[in-house]
């Protein structure tokens, strides 16, 4: 809750700063982000949860906003590959963005939590002198539960 409270008083600042209009469609969109953190949405799927407290924003607002939004820092965009653009939130107390588990059975997407790739980067600055910043790496495959279904 104190998160949420935070987030948007950010957000009324950095829109403010940046010349944007504070408009209670953009605040709606990161409402649903941040209550659903954790959740990777589309576009669709906010739309969707926007809609229930605030039934007069349009689809055309929700597609709108999300680069706005993804501009400012906010949020995410998750590019899977898969055809569909999924949204998160950007957590500030983040050092790396973790790495996604998409089932191309269902469209689940997993989170991996821990960070698999320090010993990787240490190899590739010791052997390229290359400091890497960020990674983003994408595991595609079938999950848990569509495996068990399959049996
Ligand atoms: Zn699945
Ligand atoms: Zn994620």
């Amino acid at each position: 809750m104190v998160l949420l409270i935070q987030r948007k008083n950010e957000l009324s600042q950095l829109l403010r700063k940046k010349g944007y209009k504070i408009t209670s469609q953009r605040k709606a969109v990161l409402d649903v982000v941040i209550e659903n953190d954790g959740e990777h949405l589309s576009s669709q799927e906010i739309y969707e949860l926007v809609k229930k407290k605030h039934p007069d924003v349009g689809i055309a607002t929700i597609y709108r906003t999300l680069p706005v939004l993804e501009e400012l820092g906010f949020v995410y965009a998750v590019d899977l590959e898969d055809g569909c653009i999924r949204y998160e939130l950007n957590r500030v107390d983040q050092l790396h963005r973790h790495h996604h588990l998409l089932c191309e059975r269902c469209g689940k997407v997993t989170e991996v939590k821990d960070d698999l790739l320090d010993e990787i980067e240490a190899k590739i600055y010791k052997n390229y002198g290359f400091t890497i910043k960020d990674h983003r790496v994408k595991f595609y495959g079938i999950c848990a539960e569509c495996q068990r279904k399959a049996l």
